[in-house]
């Protein structure tokens, strides 16, 4: 019931609504995925996959953030922007994303004892985990018990996880204390509170790919973009431009001095046993 008032609210004032046979649909969907969702981590239905970060200047790779899957034997491959969300309201979004840091730092450690070049693994962190006052007792206990140093991690937030200035400024500090490097993911889709961005102790800012996506045929987003790297640039951040697909994307973004990219340019997300290969492909140095 409090779904439907969800949907009901979505659709719009002090209405009455009747539900069609579109909201119905969702709200089954729904909760079809919350029911499997609940086992889905007991069951291994779970993967990480890793796309690269490029340094466009030396061309090497410098990092990659880990994306999660899920293959459910019922529904098939379900996308986190689908599935993150339901995990959140939940609360499932704690086993699950206890799971991703730990995957991904041994994962990173992993790496690093093949003898691959070492680089940060960024990892994405929800509302609810970021807020969750064990979060940071959590990820040393995950350091230690992989032997990742704190440098190769890296935690991915978001604009709007930073309303909360005074809670969030204490978990940034508490993050950078321990070694860690912190990206703000999805820059300029929030709310950009750009008086704190120099108060909160980021190191990379990933400026959305939905302004990155059209940067050559779309002068409004490419000015955007600009903005954005001069901002980074003066505040001493570095930037990541996500969602590179294309070489006009590239030389337009090179023109604007951003160093760092991320996209299918560069890169589609690809599964841990892959990553030696995509090593080889940029030169070890
Ligand atoms: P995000 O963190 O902004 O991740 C970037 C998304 O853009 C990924 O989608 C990636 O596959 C996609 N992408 C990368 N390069 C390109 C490109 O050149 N073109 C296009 N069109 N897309 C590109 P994905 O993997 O579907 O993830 C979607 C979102 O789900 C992520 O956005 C993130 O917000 C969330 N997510 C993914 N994994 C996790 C996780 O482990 N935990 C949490 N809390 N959220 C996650
Ligand atoms: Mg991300
Ligand atoms: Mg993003
Ligand atoms: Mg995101």
């Amino acid at each position: 019931a409090d779904i439907a008032m969800d949907y009901a609210k979505e659709l719009g004032g002090n209405q009455v609504q009747y539900f069609s046979p579109h909201i119905y649909a969702k709200i089954e969907r729904r909760m079809t995925l919350e029911k499997h969702l609940r086992k889905a981590l007991e069951k291994n239905e779970f993967i990480l996959m890793y796309q690269p970060q490029v340094n466009v200047i030396e061309n090497k790779i410098v990092g990659f953030e880990s994306l999660i899957r899920w293959d459910s034997p019922q529904l098939g491959r379900v996308s986190p922007l689908e599935f993150i969300p339901i995990a959140e309201d939940t609360g499932l979004i704690y086993p699950i994303g206890k799971w991703v840091i730990e995957e991904a730092c041994a994962q990173n450690k992993h790496w690093q004892r093949l003898g691959l070049p070492k680089v940060s693994m960024a990892v994405n962190l929800s509302s609810k985990q970021f807020y969750d006052r064990s979060l940071c007792e959590q990820i040393s206990n995950i350091l230690q018990d992989t032997g990742l140093e704190p440098q190769y991690l890296e935690l991915e937030i978001t604009e709007s996880m930073t309303m909360d200035v005074q809670v969030a400024l204490a978990t940034l500090n508490s993050f950078k204390n321990m070694g860690l490097q912190i990206a703000m993911d999805d820059f300029g889709t929030g709310y950009s509170s750009l008086s704190y961005l120099k108060e909160f102790p980021i190191h990379h800012l990933k400026i959305d790919q939905s302004f990155v996506k059209d940067i050559s045929v779309n002068p409004t987003h490419a000015a955007i973009v600009n903005t954005i790297i001069t901002l980074a640039r003066n505040l001493k951040i570095n930037v990541i431009a996500e969602g590179v697909e294309n070489e006009e994307d590239l030389r337009l973004l090179q023109d604007f001095h951003c160093d760092t990219v991320q996209g299918y340019l560069f890169g589609r997300p690809v599964e841990a046993d892959q990553v030696p290969e995509i090593f080889a492909r940029f030169g070890k140095a």
